[in-house]
């Protein structure tokens, strides 16, 4: 007999994130500090702008000072260097993030190393990867992650022994998120699969809980995941929908017709991370801005 699966609602948890965080954001203007969020764009890539688009208008709904830097396809790696260098330096701007991918003729990983770390709310810089491998508290975590383990605990999912299989190694997703899921305090037993794992699909149905982040629209199909476990889907994938008003739609990594009926929980996509991940980018400019206030 097929369950009816309990949807996971992004849209509905982020919400209260913004709760919360507007008292928050209070108390700090009143004491004189308001927090401060520049986003980089190099280039025109319409999803990448949509995204500094989305997050500029979450900034300014919360009162946060936010500051969008669009930047031409052909700047150069010195240009980029030189405004990460004022942003570092601007006492109003306390988390800054250069929206991925740049273009080619930018070495990323260089940029992300040229952040301030106490700024680094995307959580990528070495120094703040290290803390999330050492579980100090005082670093940033990326912000996917950080959201899909909310979205656990919001669901009330308890994570302390459980089996966790997260499905993709990215710096962006799968392995911060193994990092914090196998922290004391979160506990769980973590796999890590990637494209060159054998037997996913067997590895993937012993999961009290997956997490799909692998960019493969429907991957994860009903043999991939046993009866009654919880699944978070960070997929966004766009595919070809001519019925669709902008001629694709967005679909996750899971077929969710066919998974939804197994699972005891599911999120949805649209609407289950990705609200998240906006909403954990605001928690941790806020945090950053409290962090940078007590060191005063
Ligand atoms: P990525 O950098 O391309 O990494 C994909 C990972 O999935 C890699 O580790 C890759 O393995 C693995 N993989 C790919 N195909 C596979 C397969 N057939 N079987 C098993 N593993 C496979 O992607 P990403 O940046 O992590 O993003 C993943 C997805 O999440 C995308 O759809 C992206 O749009 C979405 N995303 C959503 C949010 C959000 O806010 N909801 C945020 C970030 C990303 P190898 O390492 O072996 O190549």
């Amino acid at each position: 007999m097929p369950n009816e699966p309990r949807l996971i609602d992004g849209r509905a948890v982020a919400e209260k994130v913004y709760a919360e965080l507007r008292g928050e954001i209070e108390a700090l203007k009143a004491r004189g500090t308001t927090p401060g969020l520049a986003v980089v764009l190099v280039g025109d890539d319409p999803a990448s702008r949509a995204y500094v688009r989305s997050k500029d208008k979450m900034c300014r709904e919360l009162g946060l000072h936010s500051v969008k830097l669009e930047l031409p396809a052909e700047t150069t790696q010195a240009d980029l260097l030189a405004r990460v260098a004022e942003l570092n330096r601007d006492p109003a701007i306390h988390g800054i993030l250069v929206q991925s991918p740049p273009p080619k003729q930018i070495d990323e990983g260089a940029i992300i190393r040229a952040l301030d770390p106490t700024k680094d709310v995307d959580g990528f810089h070495p120094l703040n990867i290290a803390k999330l491998a050492l579980g100090d508290p005082t670093g940033f975590v990326p912000c996917t992650p950080l959201g899909c383990l909310r979205l656990l605990r919001e669901s009330g999912v308890a994570t302390s022994g459980a089996h966790i299989v997260v499905l993709g190694r990215s710096m962006i997703v799968g392995k911060p998120l193994a990092l914090l899921l196998m922290q004391k305090g979160v506990d769980a037993t973590v796999t890590v699969v990637h494209s060159r794992t054998r037997d996913l699909a067997e590895i993937s149905s012993s999961a009290d809980v997956i997490v799909a982040a692998i960019g493969q629209p429907g991957f994860v199909r009903a043999e991939h995941v046993r009866e009654g476990a919880v699944v978070i889907d960070v997929g966004i994938n766009r595919v070809d929908d001519a019925s669709a008003p902008r001629g694709y739609r967005l679909v996750g990594d899971v077929n969710f017709a066919e998974v939804a009926p197994k699972a005891a929980a599911i999120t949805p996509v649209p609407g289950g991370v990705g609200p998240m991940t906006i909403a954990m980018l605001m928690a941790t400019t806020v945090k950053a801005s409290r962090a940078r206030r007590a060191s005063f």
